[in-house]
């Protein structure tokens, strides 16, 4: 029942939080109406003011019609106002309404909010709800109608998948878990697909297949240019943007009641660890977009504090298949090349392809060439793979061996014993 309220009040703030950008665009449109009227009222004045001092007909003629278009435009102008004028009571009368709304819905389960009209009191607000629901997995999967599991197919998704898992058996709630990947196409590494469908089955798991038109060469092609990390439209629309459509499809197939919000966990494998940016992620948050009337989606990052050798380990305690491209110690299952790897990365990916005889560095400098944009900002794809094919001439192609990962996170005990339980079990 508390964390239902706690739900009911972040799905209060949350609308809050929409009403508040819908009232600043509103005060925007308003303000920027106005000026525009004030301008076409300063420049009729301008233009009638030159009419008294006009010398000759002709130029008087030229005012005349300066002040008629000038007064167009202040009437114009006029309208718009009103009209934004109109728009903006009513964005501020629904920003009231959500604000006193979640202001009573959070008083009643804690303490009364000093502003509701501010963000930084909502801020406040939903991190106090947020953080005892992260506290309480089984909780908070009980009030949930369906959990997502997002799956790369890498080291992280495979152990989100078993905290998730081990966690919905606890509240009884296996049922509701549901595994998506989103698959890149001709990006991927080998296999990656059938990994995902293979660790699901291992957990008796359900999986959807998202595919984005073209995947992330199409993407590419498409828009001329490579991603980068300010523009990283590769996560939001091969991502984000595909899976839209399958949580909503999800959301209809639960067939809930008219005015029940279904609410969804998304459940992704996010560290800390590997980067700034994810540090400053929290376990729990509100998903705004993927949100609606019909749905609160909350991203849950469930193994957000595991370090990458804490990772290994729960893979090799609990006998979880990974890629092997892990075992060639590249510690991403990524795109085959990343935009966001550093260059070392990038000449180990090339050098893993041209061990598994992958024909992916030349589709992907093909590609680079056609579309005249460099790979990294610094350093062309191309020479990123000739580096690569110096390098196994110099030191001969890379090798390695099943286990390896581990072996490199864990030492040579942990991974012959991974190893022999495979054995057992195959
Ligand atoms: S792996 Fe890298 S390149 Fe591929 S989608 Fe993710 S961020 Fe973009």
């Amino acid at each position: 029942m508390i964390t239902e309220h706690a739900l009911a009040t972040l799905e209060l703030i949350r609308v809050a939080d929409k009403a508040a950008v819908t009232l600043r665009t509103a005060r925007k449109k308003w303000r920027d109406t106005a000026n525009t009227a004030d301008k076409a009222a300063a420049d009729t004045a301008r233009w009638r003011r030159l009419r008294t001092r006009a010398i000759s007909v002709r130029l008087r003629d030229l005012c005349n019609l300066l002040i008629d278009d000038a007064e167009e435009r202040h009437h114009r102008a006029l309208a718009a106002e009103e009209k934004a004028l109109a728009a903006h009571g009513r964005a501020w009368g629904k920003d009231l309404a959500a604000s006193r709304a979640w202001r009573r819905a959070y008083s009643q389960a804690s303490q009364t909010p000093d502003d509701p009209i501010s963000e930084a009191a909502r801020a406040r607000a939903t991190a106090a709800l947020l953080g005892p629901l992260a506290a309480a997995p089984p909780e908070v999967m009980r009030s949930a109608h369906k959990i997502i599991i997002q799956s790369s197919g890498g080291k992280d998704s495979v152990v989100a998948m078993l905290r998730t898992m081990q966690w919905a058996r606890d509240a009884g709630v296996t049922d509701k878990l549901i595994v998506v990947h989103s698959n890149l196409g001709d990006a991927e590494w080998p296999g990656v697909t059938d990994l995902v469908l293979r660790q699901a089955e291992m957990f008796g798991l359900d999986v959807r297949i998202v595919k984005p038109d073209g995947g992330f060469l199409g993407m590419v092609e498409a828009r001329g240019m490579w991603p980068d990390s300010k523009r990283r439209l590769c996560t939001g629309t091969l991502k984000r943007d595909a899976i839209t459509p399958l949580i909503t499809e999800i959301v209809n197939d639960l067939g809930l009641p008219p005015g029940v919000q279904a609410i969804i966990l998304n459940v992704f494998g996010i560290r800390a660890e590997e980067s700034p940016a994810r540090r400053l992620k929290e376990p729990l948050s509100i998903d705004p977009r993927a949100s609606s009337t019909n749905r609160l989606v909350l991203t849950w990052n469930v193994i957000h504090e595991l370090s990458e050798r804490d990772v290994w380990k729960e893979i090799a305690d609990n006998r979880l298949e990974y890629h092997q491209v892990y075992d060639s110690l590249l510690p991403r299952l990524s795109c085959v090349f990343c935009v966001l790897a550093g260059e070392r990365w990038l000449i180990r990916a090339a050098r893993v392809c041209f061990a598994l005889g992958m024909d992916a560095p030349e589709v992907w400098t093909a590609l680079e060439a056609k579309i005249e944009h460099s790979f990294k900002q610094k350093s062309s794809l191309a020479s990123i793979i000739a580096e690569a094919r110096r390098l196994d001439e110099e030191e001969g192609p890379l090798t390695w061996q099943r286990g390896d990962a581990i072996r490199h996170a864990l030492g040579e005990a942990s991974a012959t014993d991974y190893l022999q339980s495979l054995d057992t079990a195959a």
